[in-house]
């Protein structure tokens, strides 16, 4: 009927724009956000398997809204990433992982920190690493900049050496959420990175699942033949622990050590 169309064409429109809206308020939320200082860097322990002891850390970003509380990154990275908001938010994250690096230098190898693709994509990204370095006195040894299959949508050869001249610096590079997205292992192959991160989609079934156990096993067998090092990621068990150490794999992180923590929590965990 009449009546019928013209209420459906109102509940889509009106659907519409809230959707319009909520995108508007976040934006505006989030640009707020970076002026005010809302963002806090956690971090997670990462553990080497040989040792048992903490030797990195991984910062995660979060947003301490002043109305909705501790908002995590799935909340709004996904839309930081979409529009250009990424750009802003990850240069204060960079130089946030650079100063916290600071205060753990004596007690930690490194920090990883997360790159989006459009941050990494930026022609001052190497710039604004060496301008943190040089601001917090930190050995760009001490820095893993932690990127995800994504950027193999980006021209290969101009990735490769873009990696290579902020390698050149100290810098290391991790292959994030591994074997996630359109990995292929010719691309793997040519790209420099030092590290390798198996995805917890893998490691939280792989003791129940035969299918998730092989390409675990598969994953860190690729890893060192290429003479990457493994992070493990999604440990929350002994028993995760156990497999991923008989293995073969160099480091694991998971709520089994910690949750990502405030760094005043981090200093009590070491
Ligand atoms: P990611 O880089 O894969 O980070 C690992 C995620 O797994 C984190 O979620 C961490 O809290 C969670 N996690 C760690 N151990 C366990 C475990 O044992 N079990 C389970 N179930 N989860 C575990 P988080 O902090 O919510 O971050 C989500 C994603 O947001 C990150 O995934 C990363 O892609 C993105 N992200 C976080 N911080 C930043 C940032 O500063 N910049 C950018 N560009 N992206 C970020
Ligand atoms: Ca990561
Ligand atoms: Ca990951
Ligand atoms: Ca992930």
């Amino acid at each position: 009927s009449k009546k019928g169309g013209k209420n459906k064409t109102s509940f889509y429109d009106s659907t519409m724009s809230r959707q319009i809206q909520e995108q508007l308020l976040l934006h505006n939320e989030l640009k707020i956000a970076i002026q005010e200082k809302q963002f806090e860097l956690y971090l997670q322990p990462i553990v080497e398997t040989k040792t048992n002891k903490i030797v990195s850390a991984e910062a995660l970003i979060r947003w301490n809204h002043p109305t909705k509380g501790l908002l995590f990154p799935d909340a709004f990275i996904e839309y930081a990433e979409q529009s250009s908001l990424i750009i802003n938010i990850g240069s204060w994250v960079i130089e946030s992982a650079f100063a916290l690096y600071k205060e753990l230098e004596d007690t930690l190898e490194n920090i990883a920190v997360n790159i989006s693709l459009k941050q990494f994509s930026q022609d001052n990204f190497e710039e604004l690493l060496l301008t943190n370095a040089k601001k917090y006195n930190v050995d760009p040894h001490s820095i893993k900049l932690e990127l995800t299959e994504s950027i193999m949508l980006n021209n290969l050869n101009d990735t490769i050496d873009k990696m290579l001249h902020i390698k050149a610096h100290g810098f290391a590079f991790s292959m994030d959420d591994f074997g996630t997205g359109y990995s292929s292992l010719s691309y793997l192959k040519n790209l420099p990175f030092d590290y390798l991160k198996i995805d917890q989609s893998f490691v939280r079934d792989m003791l129940e699942n035969e299918n998730d156990k092989k390409l675990v096993k598969i994953i860190i067998d690729v890893a060192k033949q290429f003479d990457f090092s493994v992070i493990a990621e999604g440990v929350e068990t002994v028993e995760h622990a156990h497999f991923i150490e008989e293995n073969g794999c160099d480091y694991y992180q998971g709520y089994l050590i910690s949750k990502p923590v405030p760094l005043k929590e981090f200093k009590k965990l070491l």
